[in-house]
């Protein structure tokens, strides 16, 4: 199969007013929102090439007997190259590219058979320079809740045609595609709910420990202490007792959202087991870990609570980069201040020993 490389565009092209020239940027889909979500949800914008794209790609390109085969996925300025067979670029701007119009029609084949004949890409500078684009089709790559996040298309230097049978194993080579992705959210879809506490939708045990793993790697590189917080409701089996389990899930819930609330966007918050938390707190020293831990428990014992006040223990610890211990003898040192918190009327925060 003969490829070649077209290169990039000549020059990065001027916004052009619609229709200026006869050639025009697509217009948006009428649910780009919500298809741009959709794309996101696929994490694959920036990703490293992979050989079941590339394997389509290279059919798609053999099969329409074309130079050039591209995986395309729209984002909202560009679109950018899964896959690509005959071209360097690795993406193009939007308003330049053709398979935004191909988008705008997800169960049909976009076909440009001359570009040069046709009003959409005629003054096009793809067309009328650079890779000298005449030939064109796209298979829009279609979710199965009806968003053309991109398309599987061919190209060549030369006007062309496709037999109803390279059109049909083209579309099917899409749709062969879009299973690859699927499977892809799926897995991701998956991984997600495995790393997330059912009913507080925060990070659950199994993310917190391979955060801490991370965090802990981190530690000696970075130069930074690390710390820990253990944080247990008062009281919670009496609440439970009296105003039943509901209630008290509720309880947890909030707790999520005002525990949230009083930490960085670094900071790790998970449920630990059942109504206690974890935060970790990179690049934190004790006084900082402290001051952390005071502020949550003020925010929940400030917060005005429909039932029964709330309030939570905190315990705190700390590991300096130099230190030798095990990452399980931080947990252990903030597990033991959590319980000196208890002993010491609940409601308040204790630190760990430096360790
Ligand atoms: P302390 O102040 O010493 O922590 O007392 P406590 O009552 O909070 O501690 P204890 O360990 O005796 O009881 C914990 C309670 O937390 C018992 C359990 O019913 C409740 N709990 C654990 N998980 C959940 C949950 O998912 N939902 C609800 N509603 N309650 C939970
Ligand atoms: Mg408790
Ligand atoms: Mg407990």
């Amino acid at each position: 199969m003969a490829t070649e490389d077209i290169g990039t565009p000549d020059a990065p092209p001027a916004p052009r007013a619609a229709g200026a020239g006869g050639g025009r940027a697509a217009p948006l889909p009428a649910n780009e929102a919500e298809r741009i979500a959709a794309l996101m949800e696929f994490e694959l914008l920036d990703t490293s090439s992979e050989q079941s794209y590339d394997d389509m790609t290279m059919l798609a390109a053999m099969i329409c007997n074309t130079p050039m085969a591209m995986i395309s996925l729209i984002e909202t300025d560009r679109q950018w190259f899964k896959s690509r067979v005959g071209l360097e670029a690795t993406e193009l701007p939007r308003e330049l590219a053709f398979c935004p119009h191909a988008i705008l029609h997800p169960d049909q084949l976009l076909l440009v058979p001359d570009a040069t004949q046709d009003s959409r890409f005629a003054d096009n500078p793809l067309v009328t320079g650079g890779p000298n684009v005449r030939f064109y089709a796209g298979a829009p790559l279609v979710t199965p809740e009806g968003h053309a996040i991109g398309t599987l298309c061919v190209v060549d230097r030369k006007p062309q045609s496709l037999t109803e049978g390279q059109q049909a194993a083209l579309q099917a080579l899409a749709r062969q595609t879009m299973v690859q992705l699927e499977l892809r959210r799926n897995l991701l879809a998956s991984e997600q709910r495995n790393l997330t506490d059912a009913l507080t939708a925060t990070a659950n045990r199994r993310a917190f420990t391979l955060r801490l793993h991370a965090e802990w790697k981190r530690l000696a590189r970075h130069q930074r202490p690390l710390s820990l917080l253990m944080i247990d409701v008062d009281h919670f089996k009496r609440f439970n007792d009296r105003f039943g389990h509901p209630a008290g899930d509720l309880v947890l819930m909030r707790l999520v959202k005002l525990i949230g609330g009083a930490l960085r966007e670094h900071d790790l918050l998970a449920r630990y087991g059942g109504e206690e938390f974890a935060v970790i707190l990179p690049e934190s020293d004790a006084t900082a870990a402290e001051a952390v831990a005071q502020r949550v428990r003020g925010a929940v014992a400030n917060a005005i609570w429909p039932l029964r006040a709330v309030t939570v223990s905190v315990g705190v610890a700390t590991a300096l980069p130099t230190t030798t211990q095990e990452m399980n003898s931080l947990v252990i040192a903030a597990d033991e201040a959590l319980y000196a918190a208890k002993g010491a009327g609940r409601d308040q925060v204790q630190v760990a020993p430096a360790g």
